[in-house]
């Protein structure tokens, strides 16, 4: 090929590849298969190599790019970031509302209103059309230069069908099952948590190296675009239109009586979304009202930001005990007074680690303010200091261990105290339990308690053995008759078929959760190719960075985890992919699942397609080759019906897979 036609070619896989992006990203509407995504990618990707001189900024093979940075250059805004006014509370609502009226002189007004997503707000500058710079809010008039990382959100388009100068505001985030998933992945890699989603979408947005960005799935929200519009809304629904990602739940509301409406919906609808808010906003939806209406010293007198209050409640800590994971971690946890909080009972609070106790001076009988967020465990805000008598005792960490007795250890530097004794039987009830979990082997009926009452009869010294039990065994227990030994004993002997993914997750590497497990289960076919595996092979899988490579080989390598493995094998327990599984008879086939299903959980359900050769998706397009539709289906259904994909039960899905 020539360079013109290279040059030719190049520009047309980019404009796809951008159609693309925008369906799958911002739309939420693919229109091809990942495979056939992956394919002009990589054609793309060819002819830059061969063509390195027609590689340009804004070619969707630069999203991901680039040397780390030593710091992040200033930028200064073209117009200030304002903050805005909160108002807190009914009164200051009905308040903003009279100031906006006698602002305009008119009785009703009309107004935009907006979740206030709880993100990283940031500018885009585009010139010609072309995204230039991307730039943190900082202190409103100075931000931080972070283009290379916003380049890596896909849904931030990169170049815009009209050649324009522009420039948009938006909201960085990280959606919460992103979020929950990424903390868990900390945990495993005894990493510190985030604290919420917003921190974690900060943080992904502020790294230098734009690689860890990108392993981040942030997305945006764009609220505001300087185009000349008559008002907020036609100008939101341009942006959309250039591209950009947009709100679905704004909602011009008119009158504050339908301003209240929306915020008093969303307080409690809020629970539904998949991203936090910790608000509404609201604005005057004609631009030259708003023009009108100016801004004060701080803030623009046109908007106003309602803030809900956070779910919240004051109880008192009775005591404080430490925990013994199954890494060896001790985590003091807080036993508080049983307290109402966004729905549940909560009894018990994490204290984190010890610098964290300390930092918020928590004591034992403190009252104390608890704080949950979705389902992460309730946390300690802080003490009502106020309310100490004289008689509250200090925490002290424990010299040894509350389980072994071994002496407990803090590496400098670290925050995290361990229990190093490997024999330690919390570690090894911690190991256990972990393999039976439903992310894991999913070993129904083998919980705490019995893992506890296995080892302490030293039934069971590791998970190999749990294989070896036999009924009789369990009799000798308490509380055990015939037919629940039997269900033990049943569900253990079904655990051995499992997707290789959930195998390796099951071992409890350090450092390698259900995501990194799933990304070796796809590279590596057998537990034996893992044997073998360097630590330089597996850092060049992406998304598995050295630490993680070098605790993967590390496992592998040693002598008593090899063993183990092989007990397993001996046990029957399949120890490779599914590929080399008996019948595929889905083969090739993309399955769509939408609404309840009955006989199975929806994760059941796609790793029952993924083990007989077909491919779980979550969205439909014209590549869906089936769409389950269970009780009550969502609107994949009648996106399905659109597209003339097959709609089929749950019943006749169970037979294909006979
Ligand atoms: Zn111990």
């Amino acid at each position: 090929m020539d360079k013109a036609d290279a040059k030719k070619k190049i520009e047309k896989l980019r404009k796809e590849i951008h159609h693309h992006d925008h369906h799958y990203y911002v739309l939420d509407k693919p229109e091809i298969t990942d495979a056939d995504y992956d394919k002009l990618f990589r054609e793309l990707q060819d002819l830059e190599k061969h063509h390195p001189d027609l590689v340009t900024p804004d070619s969707p093979t630069q999203r991901v790019g680039g040397e780390p940075l030593k710091s992040f250059k200033t930028v200064t805004h073209k117009t200030p970031l304002l903050s805005l006014d909160n108002a807190m509370n009914e009164e200051e609502l009905l308040d903003f509302d009279r100031r906006v009226r006698e602002g305009l002189g008119r009785e009703k007004i009309e107004y935009i209103c907006e979740l206030k997503i709880d993100g990283l707000a940031i500018t885009l500058t585009y010139k010609k059309g072309k995204f230039v710079v991307g730039s943190t809010r900082g202190d409103g008039v100075h931000g931080e230069d972070v283009t290379h990382n916003l380049k890596t959100i896909k849904s931030i388009p990169l170049v815009l069908p009209e050649e324009i100068d522009l420039e948009v505001r938006g909201e960085v985030y990280l959606p919460y099952d992103e979020f929950v998933k990424l903390n868990e992945e900390r945990e495993e890699a005894d990493e510190p948590k985030f604290a919420n989603p917003r921190n974690a979408a900060a943080g992904a947005v502020r790294q230098l190296d734009p690689k860890i960005t990108a392993t981040r799935p942030l997305d945006i929200f764009v609220y505001y675009a300087d185009l000349p519009h008559e008002t907020h809304l036609d100008s939101l629904n341009y942006a959309k239109k250039l591209g950009f990602k947009v709100n679905p739940n704004i909602k011009p509301c008119y009158g504050i009586e339908e301003v209240q409406k929306y915020i008093k919906h969303w307080e409690t609808a809020r629970e539904k979304l998949k991203y936090e808010i910790d608000g509404i906003v609201i604005k005057v939806n004609n631009l030259a009202d708003q023009k009108k209406l100016g801004f004060t010293s701080r803030a623009p007198r046109w908007a106003a930001a309602f803030k809900y209050p956070p779910m919240q409640a004051v109880t008192i800590i009775e005591d404080i005990q430490v925990q013994v994971g199954r890494t060896g971690a001790i985590t003091p946890v807080a036993h508080l007074k049983p307290v109402h909080l966004a729905g549940v009972m909560v009894k018990r609070a994490t204290l984190h680690n010890e610098d964290e106790i300390k930092r918020k001076d928590i004591r034992i009988h403190d009252h104390v303010i608890v704080q949950r967020a979705g389902e992460v465990i309730p946390e300690v805000v802080k003490v009502v200091k106020e309310k100490r008598t004289g008689h509250e005792k200090t925490f002290h960490m424990p010299k040894t261990c509350p389980v072994c007795g071994a002496e407990l250890y803090r590496p400098e530097g670290e925050a995290i105290t361990r229990c190093m004794n490997a024999a330690c039987s919390a570690q090894i009830k911690g190991n256990i339990l972990h393999f039976c979990t439903r992310q894991a082997m999913d070993i129904e009926h083998v919980g705490y308690a019995l893992v506890d009452q296995l080892v302490e009869a030293k039934l069971v010294k590791n998970i190999a053995d749990l294989y070896k039990l036999e009924k009789k065994d369990l009799l000798k227990l308490e509380r055990f008759a015939e037919k629940s030994a039997q269900n033990v004993i049943d569900s253990i002997a079904q655990s051995k078929d499992r997707p290789f993914d959930r195998f390796i997750y099951a071992l409890g590497i350090r450092l390698v959760g259900r995501h990194v497990a799933s990304l070796l289960a796809r590279q590596y076919d057998s537990v034996d190719d893992l044997f073998e595996a360097k630590t330089g092979e597996l850092e060049k899988i992406q998304g598995i960075g050295p630490k993680v490579a070098e605790a993967v080989s590390r496992f592998f390598s040693e002598k008593e985890n090899r063993h183990l493995i092989e007990e397993l094998r001996k046990a029957g327990v399949r120890v490779k992919a599914e590929k080399a599984r008996g019948p595929q008879p889905l083969k090739g086939k993309t399955f769509v699942f939408t609404g309840g299903l009955e006989t199975m959980t929806r994760p059941e359900a796609e790793d029952l397609v993924r083990s007989l050769g077909g491919h779980p998706s979550s969205s439909v397009s014209k590549e869906t080759d089936y769409v389950v539709a269970g009780t009550e289906p969502g609107s994949k259904l009648a996106k399905a019906k659109k597209l003339g994909v097959t709609v089929i039960s749950e019943k006749e899905f169970l037979k294909l897979t006979k």
